[in-house]
């Protein structure tokens, strides 16, 4: 089985639902993981931020537009009178179980089965069209099978019992249709696995039921040597290594949730980057196959705080860094980069949550320094020890552009530099520039 995850942009309009629809059904048995129809999550927070507010008439608005909206999409979805009464009936259902909620205490227990109802939507509407068109397909609940634990990381050894034994409970269907994104936290209460997540659900539940193969269709065809939103004539990558893809999600490449290469590697399992909108195009394969002595792509986090310790007490001194990283670890803020020297230590952090109480703490080691809205500069490829040359490639591209840190060496895939946030784009399109053309 593979699984087959689609994301906004492909299924953002009828038309769109309708050519997703003929992917899926490739003779194979596909399990769909489906997003929001794009802007629909979007609306979904603002609707939450209103009756965060207590500003129920504006949410009320945002409601019926959505309401709207979705009207129009039914009526060219289905082309039969019986499937449109159908497809008005389920989301008739879903906007009057939203504005049910704007009647209760908002909390974030409302706002969490808010956030849930695009996918709930979105799938809902496919597997009814996928029924008009006559095909055997089957509505698999997220909810059913997709948990977090205590630490709100997936519980992948439910997620394997319960997605296995719902198919199990469902068999002789040729398309399992399920909802991305949306979870059960250890509770048992509506949640998600963060936005973009929907790529999450797919390479969880491919790993979970040892898929022949992940694929991530998208509105780009595969992963771009460099960020397209910034920076022009970017080429996709055909080919990547788990390892080589997991840094460049997790250092900003939005084509991939920034931890859902993680099951896919662990369980061997290809992951394909595909485009809807030109499904010939090869795209990228992300597999164990290493590529040797290459850049292969840039990418840029942004929101990133940098945290300087200033410190003569660290001269010869050892046990410096433990103390340090003990204060990050009592306030569970992870710790992207690092760089040291004898008198100090700068460190970044994307979780500012509890940044005074941290920079209190470490005041007692020396000076604290602390610099916002940087941004972290990932050049990612296979930079082993023997591979020579790149160092100087990327500095000498960055001539021009101020860096505040450094990080080499600490994967053999990675590059980190870190800059202000103005010059992020200058950066990005220096280096695309200096190693790639
Ligand atoms: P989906 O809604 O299908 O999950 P996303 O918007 O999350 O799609 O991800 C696709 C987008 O990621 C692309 O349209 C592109 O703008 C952006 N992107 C950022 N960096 C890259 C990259 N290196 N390669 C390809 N796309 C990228
Ligand atoms: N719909 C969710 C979002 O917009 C999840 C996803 O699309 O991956 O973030
Ligand atoms: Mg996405």
């Amino acid at each position: 089985m593979k699984v087959m995850k689609f994301g906004g942009t492909s299924v953002g309009s009828a038309q769109r639902m309708k050519n997703v629809a003929k992917l899926v059904c490739d003779g194979q048995t596909n399990l769909v993981v489906l997003s929001a129809m794009s802007g629909t999550t979007n609306s979904l927070v603002e609707i939450s931020n209103y009756l965060s507010l207590d500003n129920k008439d504006s949410a009320l608005e945002v409601i019926n537009k959505l309401y709207n909206k979705y009207v129009g999409h039914i009526e060219e979805l289905y082309s039969t009178p019986e499937y449109k009464e159908k497809g008005m009936a389920l989301i008739k259902e879903r906007f009057d179980y939203i504005r049910s909620i704007t009647r209760d205490v908002f909390t974030s227990f409302e706002e969490k089965i808010i956030l849930s109802q695009g996918e709930i939507i979105s799938t809902g509407m496919f597997h009814l069209y996928l029924l008009e068109q006559g095909i055997n397909a089957a509505l698999l609940p997220a909810l059913d099978f997709m948990r977090t634990d205590e630490n709100g990381e997936p519980d992948q050894q439910y997620i394997r019992e319960h997605i296995n034994s719902t198919l199990v409970q469902n068999p002789g269907y040729e398309i399992y249709v399920t909802q991305g994104f949306i979870c059960r936290n250890a509770f048992g209460d509506v949640d998600n696995l963060q936005r973009g997540g929907s790529d999450y659900t797919a390479s969880l539940l491919g790993a979970a039921i040892m898929a022949d193969e992940i694929q991530i269709w998208t509105d780009i065809d595969g992963m771009h040597n460099n960020d397209p939103r910034f920076v022009e004539n970017t080429k996709p990558v055909s080919d990547l290594s788990f390892d080589e893809a997991a840094e460049l999600a997790y250092f900003g490449a939005k084509i991939l949730h920034p931890t859902c290469v993680l099951p896919a590697k662990s369980n061997n399992i290809p992951v394909r980057l595909l485009n809807t909108m030109d499904p010939q195009a090869r795209g990228t394969n992300i597999s164990s196959v290493q590529y040797r002595d290459r850049i292969a792509a840039i990418a840029a986090k942004d929101n990133i705080t940098a945290i300087r310790i200033h410190s003569g007490r660290m001269l010869l001194a050892y046990g410096f860094l433990r103390k340090v990283f003990e204060i990050f670890e009592s306030y569970k803020t992870p710790i992207d980069m690092i760089s040291t020297s004898e008198v100090g230590v700068s460190v970044t952090i994307d979780n500012t949550s509890h940044l005074d109480a941290i920079v209190d703490d470490l005041k007692k080691y020396g000076m604290v320094e602390v610099d916002r809205n940087m941004v972290i500069i990932s050049i990612v490829g296979d930079l082993e020890p023997y591979s020579h040359g790149y160092a100087g490639k990327i500095f000498s591209s960055l001539t021009n552009v101020p860096i505040r840190m450094i990080s080499y060496g600490g994967s053999s895939h990675n590059v980190s530099i870190l800059v202000k946030a103005e010059d992020k784009v200058p950066a990005l399109k220096a280096l695309s520039a200096g190693l790639f053309e």
